[in-house]
Parts: C-alpha cells; sequence; structure tokens
C-alpha cells in the first residue's frame, strides 16, 4: 500500500460533540448536517458515515447520488442518518434520470431549485407510488447553486404545488459566501433575505421540516457581529414550525478557518477541534549523496555536504503538492520520521519524494512516514501550496482506514 489515511473515530465524535455543544440551546438546539461530500474531505466517506452515525448525526451530507449510494451500502441496514445529495442533479436528462433514480433507491434527498428539476424524481417517485422528498436551496447571494426570491422561487412553488402527490418539500436551506468574515456583513444581508423567503414559502403554503444555513465558520464565528445568526435561525424555524439545522464539513475534521481579520477568543469551537486524519506512508529505500550531487528534476538542489536520502513511494499524483518541494535556497515542506522532521529534498516528483534524514542517521527502510499529522498540518501544507485546506485534503489519494487505538495526545 502507497498510503494509509488513518481515520480517528474518537477524534471525529469528539469534534462532532464540540460542534453540537455550539450548537445547543436549552429550548431549541441546532441540529448537525455532518457534510462528507467529496469522499468526507479526502478522509473516506464510506469509513466516516458509519462513524458519524454511531455519533448520532441525523443528516449527512454528500456531493452527488452515486456517492450518496455508496454512503448509504456502507451504513448499516435501517441505519438513521438522511442523506443529503448537495450538489444540484446533473444537466443532462440521462444522467439526471438515473440520478433520481439512485436517489429512490438509497433514500437520498436531493437539492433542487428549478422547476425542470421536479420532473426526473416526480417521474420516479410516481412508479414506485410514495412522495419523495427534496431541499430547496435559495441562492441569497453567493450567486452560485440555488433559486433568487422573487419571481423565481414563485414559479417554483407553483411547480411543486403541481407535483404534491409525488415530492414533498422536507427541507430549505441557504448558503453564506463569507461567514468567516468578523464583521459578517454580507452573511446578516443573506440572513435576511432567507428570512422573507421563508415567509413567502409559509405563505405559499408549504411547511418544510427542516430550514438549514451553513458552515463551520457560520458556526465558529462568535463575533458581536455574527453572534445573532444562530439564534435568527432558530426564531426563523421556530415561527413556521420547522428544525434548525447547520451544516459542517471542515469542523468535523478538525480543521477551522480563521476569522477575517482573525479575532482570536471570537470562536465557538476553534480551540476544541482536533485534526482527525493521519496520511502515513513507508520508506522505500535509504541511500548517500555526496557533496556537489544534485537532487531531482530540473536539478534544483546541490548537496552541499554529504546527506542521507530516504525515498519515498508518493507524489503530487498522490496529493503531495509540487509546490513543497525545495531548492538549496528555499526550504519546502517536510515530512515527520521518528518524531522528527525530515525535509523535502528537491522537486517532489509524480509518484517519489527525497527527504533529507541525515540528522535522523537510524532511518530504515520500511519506517513509518507522516506526511500530515502529528508535527506536520494540512495547514501547514495549504500555506506552502497557496491554497485552502480544503483543496490539500479533499486532493490526497490514499487508502483509507479506521485508527482502533486512540492516537497520542498531540
Ligand atoms: C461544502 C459545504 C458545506 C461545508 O462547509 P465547511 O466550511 O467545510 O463546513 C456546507 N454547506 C454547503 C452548501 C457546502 O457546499
Amino acid at each position: 500500500m502507497k498510503s494509509i489515511i488513518e481515520v480517528s473515530e474518537q477524534r471525529l465524535r469528539a469534534n462532532v460533540q464540540a460542534l453540537e455543544r455550539a450548537l445547543h440551546h436549552a429550548d431549541s438546539p441546532i441540529a448537525l448536517l455532518a457534510v462528507i461530500k467529496a469522499n468526507a474531505y479526502g478522509h473516506g466517506a464510506e469509513i466516516c458515515a458509519p462513524m458519524l452515525a454511531r455519533a448520532g448525526v441525523p443528516w449527512l451530507g454528500v456531493t452527488d447520488a452515486c456517492e450518496g449510494a455508496s454512503v448509504r451500502a456502507a451504513l448499516p441496514a435501517g441505519s438513521a442518518p438522511e442523506i443529503l445529495i448537495m450538489s444540484g442533479p446533473p444537466g443532462d436528462d440521462l444522467s439526471a434520470r438515473n440520478a433520481a433514480d439512485l436517489a429512490l433507491s438509497n433514500r437520498l434527498t436531493p437539492v433542487l431549485w428549478t422547476p425542470e428539476q421536479l420532473i426526473p424524481i416526480a417521474e420516479a417517485a410516481k412508479l414506485s407510488g410514495v412522495a419523495h422528498q427534496i431541499h430547496l436551496e435559495i441562492d441569497t447571494g453567493m450567486s452560485r447553486q440555488g433559486g433568487s426570491p422573487g419571481q423565481a422561487l414563485e414559479t417554483f412553488l407553483q411547480e411543486l404545488n403541481h407535483h404534491h402527490q409525488s415530492i414533498r418539500l422536507d427541507g430549505v436551506f441557504t448558503h453564506f459566501a463569507s461567514a468567516e468574515c468578523a464583521d459578517a456583513r454580507q452573511t446578516l444581508a443573506q440572513m435576511s433575505v432567507f428570512e422573507k423567503a421563508i415567509e413567502s414559502i409559509a405563505a405559499a403554503g408549504h411547511s418544510p421540516r427542516w430550514l438549514h444555513i451553513g458552515n463551520t465558520s457560520t458556526i465558529d464565528n462568535a463575533t458581536e457581529a455574527a453572534t445573532p445568526i444562530l439564534d435568527r435561525l432558530r426564531r426563523l424555524a421556530a415561527s413556521i414550525g420547522a428544525r434548525p439545522m447547520a451544516r459542517s464539513g471542515l469542523g468535523l475534521y478538525g480543521l477551522s478557518l480563521p476569522l477575517e481579520p482573525d479575532q482570536p477568543g471570537a470562536t465557538r469551537i476553534h480551540q476544541d477541534l482536533q485534526p482527525v486524519l493521519t496520511w502515513k506512508t513507508t520508506v522505500t529505500s535509504v541511500h548517500e549523496i555526496p557533496p556537489g550531487a544534485r537532487v531531482g528534476y530540473s536539478a534544483t538542489f546541490t548537496a552541499s555536504r554529504p546527506m542521507r536520502l530516504a525515498l519515498l513511494p508518493i507524489g503530487y499524483a498522490d496529493g503531495l503538492r509540487r509546490d513543497l518541494s525545495s531548492t538549496e535556497a528555499r526550504m519546502g515542506g517536510w515530512v515527520m520520521i521518528q518524531g522528527r522532521r525530515a525535509p523535502i529534498v528537491g522537486r517532489i516528483s509524480m509518484n517519489l519524494t527525497t527527504v533529507d534524514v541525515t540528522g535522523i542517521p537510524e532511518v530504515r527502510r520500511g519506517d513509518f512516514v507522516t506526511l500530515i499529522g502529528e508535527g506536520i498540518s494540512a495547514e501547514d501544507h495549504a500555506r506552502l501550496a497557496h491554497t485552502i485546506p480544503y483543496e490539500i485534503l479533499c486532493g490526497l489519494r490514499g487508502t483509507p482506514r479506521a485508527l482502533l487505538l486512540p492516537p497520542a495526545p498531540r
């Protein structure tokens, strides 16, 4: 096995509990939708889904109907969590029809917002004789996925009425574009648009079971400006007899974005989260090079002293970003071997990387190497690769595996 992505159930559960504490309220707790799209941000959706079900999460969010079907199959039969298909249905009719069939046979809840998207689900549901539930996404200002409030929403609701025997509106939601912003201006404006949309949905006679809003930063951001958002969601849901819910992905896996600009202390969960994943491989071989030897493609690194290099069977094809390469003038990334840093030497190749183990003389072929985990984080990779930890995590290609023993304390 080239690399292993080890997932700690204990930490995943602790993160769920931290999120639930932040959402708790004696009269009106907000439920948690655990986002496991994109293969659970690289952690392995089929491994994480049963863990999250055991942690008592009522909803899971997947990318598409295919991912939803494999997640449903990975859950014990009759398992409680509902599964939301977070991306809208495919644009071509044949794929949309297949996705609708998968949704019905696997008890998946599609996200829809245009009248045409109702048709494949309505047809599949008519054949089955049972109404199928959907969630409606409202675009409140991100201009990405979802229907606009106003005429588009009215038209959708009228179409929905035509299909009332085959489709049931189970939930309505929106997504925030800038939830990590300390001033919360855009989020508050989006929330106001959402509140008006819900008012008109209720006025049109619909009574969805769930109202939900997005993301880890929405839950985490506790600046003075952002704090009212969760209470506004509670009030909004109560006003139409629905249950409030918040979606989180990154937080489940133990990460959260810093507030923008950062305000240490103004967070609800940031300080409690623990990374869930350890990405590991083993040393293929160890060799020595003399001073003057050049390392890797384009010889970007020349040894200025005798060095011992360890070869790793991992490269950018596995998600080890090429930006972590080094030259003799510029440090790149590093890996951890026996608890010590081994710097990456020269260019990272497609499937191979060399690291400097001159300072760790006892390293041998077969030794474990930590690529992400204790001593090097997904955030470190993101900083070196000029991107966000999301892109690092969902780009990882290794074999996911549940960690049975509790990990050592960090
Ligand atoms: C990905 C996604 C989330 C999760 O966002 P995090 O920042 O990872 O918590 C929530 N809602 C929607 C609609 C998403 O697309």
